[in-house]
């Protein structure tokens, strides 16, 4: 008996019209893939992408050198240098992260009493050589001007839950 459902089985080609419906069905379903990079899926706005050093809107930097996040930061990545400016205030001369010994714990983020250091939104940060993830200050002054606008809607869409 087995024999002849098999039988009729493969002259009917039921199989192959079954496994065609089953592919028909998915044609009209909404697709679970994305089209990356032209399409990228939602982003949590605590992700932990590249770090970013922020300014206020007046264009000073935030970042008063009080070197809290390179003291908590875990894998001794972050190396800061200060000196007063004229003015008596304290800013860095020197911020850097080596980002190939980063892991991304965002404990500098959490230690930063104004803001300043931030992991963005970037995940897209890949680079052919090591040299250029050993990020100074410009770089990542440069990373802050240029996710202000999303850097600061994450934090407000946080906010709630701190
Ligand atoms: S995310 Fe963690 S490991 Fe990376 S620089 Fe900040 S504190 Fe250090
Ligand atoms: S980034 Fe924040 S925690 Fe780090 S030195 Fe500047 S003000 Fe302090």
């Amino acid at each position: 008996m087995a024999a002849i459902t098999n039988a009729l089985r493969s002259t009917l080609l039921l199989e192959l019209l079954s496994g065609m419906g089953l592919t028909f069905s998915y044609m009209f379903k909404r697709r679970k893939t994305l089209n990356y990079p032209y399409e990228k899926g939602p982003l949590s706005p605590r992700f932990r992408g590249e770090h970013a050093l922020r300014r206020y809107a007046n264009g000073e930097e935030r970042c008063i050198a009080c070197k809290l996040c390179e003291a908590v930061c875990p894998a001794l990545a972050i190396t800061i240098e200060s000196e007063p400016r004229d003015d008596g205030s304290r800013r860095t001369t020197r911020y850097d992260i080596d980002m190939t010994k980063c892991i991304y714990c965002g404990l500098c983020q959490e230690a930063c009493p104004v803001d300043a250091i931030v992991e963005g939104p970037n995940f897209e940060f890949a680079t052919e050589t090591r040299e250029e993830l050993y990020y100074d200050k410009a770089k990542l002054l440069a990373n802050g001007d240029r996710w202000e606008a999303e850097i600061a809607a994450n934090i407000a869409a946080d906010q709630p839950y701190r």
